[in-house]
Parts: structure tokens; C-alpha cells; sequence
């Protein structure tokens, strides 16, 4: 295969993954300076002379717009591709995308169709309203006395698309709804930017009551409540779960490896694949963790649609 033939794959790939701007930026400035040098469609007056590699492979028509944010949905839009597919290429060596076989395999917890909690009580809560009413009473830890609502999780019932964050914040207590803080704005645009509106995907925490001053959470909080989500994730049976920040990640994985080592897997929570990533709050601490946490979702996405 040339390199124009193995640049056009490489664009109708990332067009096929949904992304809409991100589509050149793993490659070299150097590589796409030379491609755009000999496109033909190119104004080769603009291409080598510009240093904003950027706008000149706008200039050549196959162009991203901006740099990769989160806030963008990517939604797979038209482009004219002919100008970079008419370029004649000298050398481009281009990333692979790795297909969802070749993504490492993570941790795997419980085995595929086996109930999870056939020996808790909560197994017998047969529906999210049961578990519901039952968050509302529960006195199994005591963060129920310092809460004001009990934030049980919220969503679509049949949702493919599951999203499991830590505890309720000050918002959350206050409406008895996860993810409503600035936290749930951002993950709101994540979900967005993959396509999913909040109202398709079921999202939930590990603990459902809020933790006095947003403290971490007590073991023995997490082995009192975590058994409604355990089985919040058994009624929902999504096709995806993805674990926002460490807390939420180890818990389901029951492990204390970092946040770093468990993403970029693909891991298996009773069968059901699970992607880690980073959690919002962290992201608006630190926007360095915008591109991994876009490729993790945009991971999520592919399995959801496999
Ligand atoms: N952070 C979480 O982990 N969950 C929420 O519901 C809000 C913030």
C-alpha cells in the first residue's frame, strides 16, 4: 500500500471512530508538512511556508478546526477529503488504530452470566425503584444522618451505557442527583462528545449518601453501600460501564493499582467490559488529562457500538 493509500484508511478510520478533529494530530508536523507540500490541491505556496501545520492542512482541505476538547461533540461529519487523498505521499508512517482485539485485556472481576450478588440481600431488590426506597431508608452506614437526600443514581433503566462516579458532592446532596455539580457538567460534554445524551446512559455512585465535607470514602461505607450498586449494574445489565477516577475504579476492580495503569484496558465486571478513566472533578484540576480521557471514552464508544 503508498502512503497515500494508507493516509486515506488512516482518515476514513478516525471518520469511522466518530472523530471529527483529532485526525491528523498523531501524526508528525514534519510528515504532514511534507504531505501537504505535495498535495496537489494544495496551494504549495502556503503549506511550507506556514509554521501553524494546522492551518495549512486547512488550506489543503483536510483540515481539523480546532484542537481536540471535550467540550466538541465529535460527531462524524463530511469532509472533503479528496485533497488529502490526491496527495502524493513521500513517506508517512501513520499510527494504527488499534482494533478492540488488540486493546489490552484488564482485570476481569466475577465471571460472565453469573448473578452477582446471589449471596446479599440486596440481590432480592428487583428493581431500581426498590433499590431506590431502599437507599432512601438505609442505615447501614452512618453518612445517612449527616446527608440531606439520598442520591441513589439516575437514568435510563435500560441504558447500554453505564457511568459509575465516587460519592455525592454538596450539588448532588442538595438534589438528590448525581453528576449535577461542575463535575456533572463536564461529564455531561464527555457524554456529548461520544454521542449519548445524559438521560440514554445510567449513572450512579459507589456510595449514595455524601460524605460530610466531600471526605473520602470509609471501607466500611464502601462495604455497606456498594452492594446497591453492584446490583444497580445487575438490573441494568449495560453493554459498557465506565468508571470515572480511582475511587470508582478500584472499588469495581477491587484492586489499588492507579488510575494510570488501569486505563487503556479493556476490563470485565461480570462479563460486562469496563473502561477506566479520569474523573471530572480532576479534569477541571488538571486539563493535561483532557486527551487520555477522551481516548478513553472514545473507547467506551467503540465497545458500545461493537
Ligand atoms: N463526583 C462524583 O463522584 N459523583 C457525583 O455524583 C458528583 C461528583
Amino acid at each position: 500500500m503508498d502512503a497515500n493509500e494508507a493516509l486515506r484508511r488512516y482518515l476514513e478510520q478516525r471518520r469511522e471512530l466518530g472523530e471529527s478533529e483529532l485526525v491528523l494530530d498523531s501524526m508528525g508536523v514534519e510528515e504532514a508538512m511534507k504531505l501537504l507540500g505535495a498535495a496537489k490541491h494544495a496551494p504549495r505556496q502556503t503549506a511550507p511556508e506556514t509554521t501553524d501545520w494546522r492551518a495549512a492542512i486547512r488550506a489543503a482541505g483536510g483540515a481539523p478546526e480546532a484542537r481536540p476538547s471535550l467540550g466538541t461533540p465529535a460527531v462524524p461529519e463530511h469532509r472533503d477529503s479528496d485533497a488529502v487523498t490526491a496527495a502524493p505521499t513521500p513517506s508517512a508512517s501513520l499510527p494504527p488504530i488499534p482494533s478492540l482485539a488488540e486493546v489490552p485485556v484488564g482485570l476481569v472481576v466475577g465471571t460472565a452470566g453469573r448473578t452477582l450478588l446471589d449471596d446479599h440481600p440486596a440481590f432480592t431488590l428487583d428493581s431500581l425503584a426498590a433499590i431506590e426506597s431502599a437507599v432512601a431508608r438505609c442505615t447501614r452506614c452512618s453518612l445517612y444522618a449527616t446527608a440531606k437526600n439520598p442520591v441513589p443514581g439516575t437514568g435510563n433503566p435500560n441504558a447500554d451505557f453505564m457511568v459509575v462516579g465516587e460519592a455525592p458532592g454538596a450539588n448532588e446532596d442538595e438534589q438528590g442527583v448525581p453528576f449535577v455539580g461542575a463535575a456533572g457538567q463536564l461529564l455531561t460534554k464527555i457524554l456529548e462528545a461520544i454521542r449519548l445524551k445524559r438521560e440514554d446512559v445510567f449513572i450512579a455512585n459507589v456510595l449514595k449518601h455524601r460524605p460530610p465535607g466531600n471526605r473520602n470514602p470509609l471501607p466500611e461505607e464502601v462495604t455497606a453501600c456498594s452492594p446497591y450498586l453492584v446490583r444497580q449494574i445487575e438490573l441494568v445489565r449495560p453493554k459498557v460501564i465506565l468508571a470515572l477516577g480511582t475511587f470508582a475504579a478500584q472499588t469495581l476492580l477491587e484492586t489499588k493499582n492507579t488510575i494510570g495503569t488501569l486505563r487503556g484496558q479493556i476490563h470485565r465486571y461480570y462479563g460486562v467490559p469496563l473502561v477506566v478513566t479520569y474523573h471530572p472533578a480532576a479534569l477541571l484540576r488538571n486539563p493535561a488529562w483532557k486527551r487520555p480521557t477522551w481516548e478513553d471514552v472514545q473507547l467506551a464508544r467503540r465497545i458500545l457500538d461493537q
